[in-house]
């Protein structure tokens, strides 16, 4: 998060509480004051989310000829963490504040220098405290991932952890899917799932969260094509983010330098969003070499090789993961799509929502509470239910309906009148333009369909 976003756009206090107002995102277990670093998703949050991760698994597995999916489980064996470096070096260093007693990362802070030649006491004597100016504790190394206890016993031999990354259940059953699935190099397991990180400083909303999703891919391929296949999936998950209609001036892919790499990491991209707080990540490509395999083939004793036909010979195959967050994915969706115009002299909020993410594709909403229009109405809605997520509403005027659905990214309202008693036909109003047109019950389906361009 090195640069600060030039323009004045949306800032996070008003998305925050657009994303609350509208049945978003809610503070987890607000009631009882809520617990940092995590985030419930309401109504309309559970479908854009949903719809993120359709999109995704679509363009990650279905479309493709060469990926497959997986769902492990959260939890596994703990040996799996000290196979893939997590227990040793999984950790940020942290600080704390001798006078206002504030914790912070300590990497995140002016003046801070890795351990190294100068060692960890320099390190400290170089940082002040960024909110009362105090001396800081020198850093010590606190590793991210939370613990817990498989069975009745709460000892060490019974400790376990909540992954903090997705991509270790697939390395663990790269045998099994081989085997099962009979694939060929290059191919690719694609997983959606919860990841867990005891993050030091959670924050901007849900940028930064405790319990997170993650959507990854592990594509494995024939060591030496691995360079190749590197910029392949950059270019596809750039072209991902484009196709979701997020602004270009918003998006940038920036290759990691050398000394920012994961100790696992030979190379590595990141496609960035232009936040309020700045650039950051959306989601890390990294090639990860054949190190997750041999390190696992190791820790395990089994052999995870792949037999090459063509040369005869048992391979370790090397891997590129775009490893993408969901949160951090709608929270740009969001930031990216709010816009505030003037109509006819009144303030306009709309989100400009791909149809493919809307939470509601189409709202039914009568032009008036009288009972002679009711039947009708909810004979359209029954109609449009089966084919998307649509909400009925009849409360208020029309204009403050209309800018309702504005407001949440509802791509089209479909209004019921006085005339549709008489001619069995509807309005199709359009959130971006507000360009209105009747077309026959009969046919509104198919209208509707055409105009959220199949989705
Ligand atoms: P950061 O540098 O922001 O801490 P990272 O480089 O540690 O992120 P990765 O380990 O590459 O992140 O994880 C892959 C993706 O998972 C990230 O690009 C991000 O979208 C998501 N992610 C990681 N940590 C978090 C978190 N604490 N909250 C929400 N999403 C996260």
């Amino acid at each position: 998060m090195s640069e600060k976003a030039g323009d004045a756009r949306l800032d996070m206090e008003t998305l925050v509480s657009l994303a609350k107002r509208r049945g978003f995102v809610f503070q987890s277990s607000e009631i009882y004051g809520g617990l940092g670093g995590f985030w419930d998703y309401g109504p309309l949050g559970v479908e854009l989310k949903n719809n993120i991760k359709r999109s995704w698994w679509k363009a990650a597995v279905q479309e493709r000829d060469d990926v497959v999916g997986l769902d492990a489980s959260i939890i596994m064996n703990p040996r799996v963490w000290v196979a893939s470096g997590h227990v040793d070096t999984f950790a940020d260093p942290m600080v704390d504040c001798k006078e206002c007693k504030k914790r912070f990362r300590a990497d995140d802070l002016e003046g801070y220098v890795a351990a190294g030649a100068q060692g960890q006491a320099a390190e400290a004597a170089a940082m002040r405290c960024p909110e009362c100016g105090g001396e800081l504790t020198p850093p010590r190394m606190f590793n991210l991932m939370f613990r817990t206890f498989v069975g009745p016993v709460e000892d060490q031999a019974s400790t376990a952890y909540l992954r903090p990354e997705t991509a270790q259940g697939i390395f663990a059953n790269f045998d099994n899917v081989l085997t099962s699935t009979r694939r060929k190099l290059p191919f690719g397991i694609a997983q959606i799932g919860k990841a867990f990180r005891n993050e030091i400083t959670p924050g901007n909303f849900i940028f930064r969260d405790r319990e997170f999703e993650q959507m990854e891919i592990e594509y494995f391929v024939k060591p030496g094509t691995d360079e190749e296949w590197h910029q392949h999936w950059v270019e596809q998950r750039r072209n991902w983010y484009r196709g979701l209609g997020i602004q270009e001036e918003n998006l940038r892919v920036r290759r990691l330098d050398k000394d920012d790499l994961a100790h696992y990491a030979k190379d590595t991209y990141e496609v960035e969003y232009l936040f309020p707080m700045g650039w950051s990540e959306l989601e890390g490509i990294a090639n990860r070499t054949d190190f997750d395999l041999r390190r696992h083939a190791e820790f395990s004793g089994r052999q995870l090789t792949y037999y090459d036909e063509e040369s005869g010979e048992h391979i370790v195959p090397y891997v590129i993961e775009p490893s993408a967050g969901v949160d951090r994915c709608l929270l740009a969706v969001l930031f990216d799509g709010y816009r505030e115009e003037t109509v006819r002299g009144e303030k306009r909020v709309l989100l400009r929502l791909h149809p493919s993410l809307a939470p509601i594709k189409v709202a039914v909403l009568p032009l008036s509470r009288q009972e002679s229009l009711a039947p009708t109405a909810r004979k359209v809605w029954e109609l449009l239910r089966p084919h998307w997520m649509t909400q009925y509403d009849d409360s208020q005027s029309i204009g403050r309906r209309y800018r309702r659905q504005d407001e949440v990214g509802t791509p089209h309202c479909v209004t019921i009148d006085f005339d549709t008693l008489k001619d069995d036909a509807v309005t199709i109003r359009e959130r971006d333009t507000m360009d209105q047109v009747r077309v026959p019950i009969t046919g509104l389906v198919e209208a509707l369909r055409e105009r959220l361009g199949g989705v």
